[in-house]
């Protein structure tokens, strides 16, 4: 049953020299040297026909919600707007959905939370597209996108094929696929599906500030809705909104350090927060890290960090790429510096810095 029709895509091809401040929740100033807008697979096979699409001078973006860019993007610039909405199988108790991977993730997700389709409510309110959401196995509030992962259709820029990825294929981790990994810049995610419940939903409420919510509010036993609410509302507070002040969430991903360097961190910051991993690995919060490294809430020029949530990078006002990668960097040294952990950023960094 078609819920959304597909949109026809008949655009120009390649555009050149693209403002770009409009595609980054950064609000950065860049520009692209070539841009496209993909709003079908034949597009793709008509640009792969034509040689456009080499791996290493592709970007593939979505929403722009995680990804800084410099100044100049040499790379050509794939803004993908594939829509449409499906539902491929429904039976008493389960539903598969097909999405196009240029649907708005929220949408989405609210789409299916009117539908009574359960199992992304804990994932309501994060910016982005659908086909960006396996790429990092986007995660929030005691859930991760791959248990309702069914599968996904790629356009390999290698061979000129749609490629089909089972769960398994994707090799999904926390914040972590096999997209940005060995796959990096090789696929472009067209279709995702998704297996949710119609009938005795599993409500996921163990995270602290869910149960905090609903205890505020005095739901016992909360339901699904509930849940998508309480996300949404606990996001608002806690989270910039980017169409109000320039951020791409998280700029750094939680560090996963070992047992033995964890048990010396903890004899000198005895109140260091902690989630085990498995047995031998500990994941520490990159914001109580930069939090204790005394960048929360702190401003130089332009930039800062978000008075509450230090992990947050926000662009003040007029932020140039570059000062934003300064302030990252200088964040980076003075944890390496006074906790010896190494932080990754989660943000993607596009172009030359
Ligand atoms: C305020 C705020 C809050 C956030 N909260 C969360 C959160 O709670 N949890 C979370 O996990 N993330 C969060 N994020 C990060 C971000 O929303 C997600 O990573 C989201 O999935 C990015 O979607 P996008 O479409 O904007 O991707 P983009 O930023 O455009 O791209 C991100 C990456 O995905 C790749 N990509 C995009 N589309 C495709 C495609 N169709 N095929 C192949 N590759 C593709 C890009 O090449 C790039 O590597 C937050 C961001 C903001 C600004």
């Amino acid at each position: 049953m078609v819920i959304k029709p597909k949109e026809s895509d008949n655009r120009t091809e390649i555009l050149k020299d693209v403002d770009l401040s409009a595609v980054n929740t950064l609000g950065v100033r860049a520009v692209a040297d070539r841009f496209a807008k993909i709003g079908s697979v034949s597009k793709l096979e008509r640009l792969y026909q034509k040689g456009e699409l080499q791996e290493k001078d592709v970007f593939v973006l979505g929403g722009g919600s995680n990804v800084l860019f410099a100044e100049r993007v040499s790379r050509l610039l794939l803004k993908i707007e594939i829509e449409g909405i499906e539902i491929e199988e429904e039976t008493d108790n389960h539903v598969i959905i097909r999405a196009g991977a240029g649907e708005n993730w929220h949408q989405l997700v609210s789409w299916c939370v009117k539908n009574n389709f359960g199992g992304i409510e804990n994932l309501a309110l994060i910016p982005g597209t659908t086909g960006a959401a396996p790429v990092q196995n986007i995660g929030a509030y005691g859930a991760e996108l791959e248990e309702v992962f069914y599968k996904l259709e790629a356009f390999d820029m290698r061979t000129g094929e749609l490629k089909k990825f089972e769960k398994e294929d994707c090799e999904f981790a926390y914040r972590d696929s096999v997209f940005k990994r060995r796959y990096k810049n090789r696929f472009i995610i067209t279709h995702l599906y998704l297996k949710l419940t119609k009938a005795e939903h599993t409500v996921e409420c163990s995270y602290r500030a869910l149960r905090e919510h609903m205890d505020a509010k005095n739901i016992g036993n909360p339901e699904m809705p509930d849940i998508y609410q309480a996300v949404i509302e606990i996001r608002k507070s806690k989270l910039p909104d980017p169409a109000d002040i320039g951020n791409a969430g998280s700029f750094f991903k939680n560090p996963v350090i070992s047992a033995g360097r964890f048990s010396m961190l903890e004899k000198k910051y005895p109140e260091i927060p902690a989630y085990r991993v498995d047995t031998g690995r500990i994941k520490i919060p990159a914001a109580w890290l930069i939090e204790k490294a005394g960048w929360k809430g702190k401003r130089v020029g332009n930039v800062g960090t978000y008075k509450n949530q230090a992990l947050v990078i926000v662009n003040h006002g007029d932020a140039e790429a570059a000062e934003i990668y300064e302030y990252a960097m200088n964040i980076k040294k003075s944890v390496k510096d006074l906790f010896g952990i190494e932080l990754v950023p989660e943000v993607n960094l596009v172009g030359e810095f």
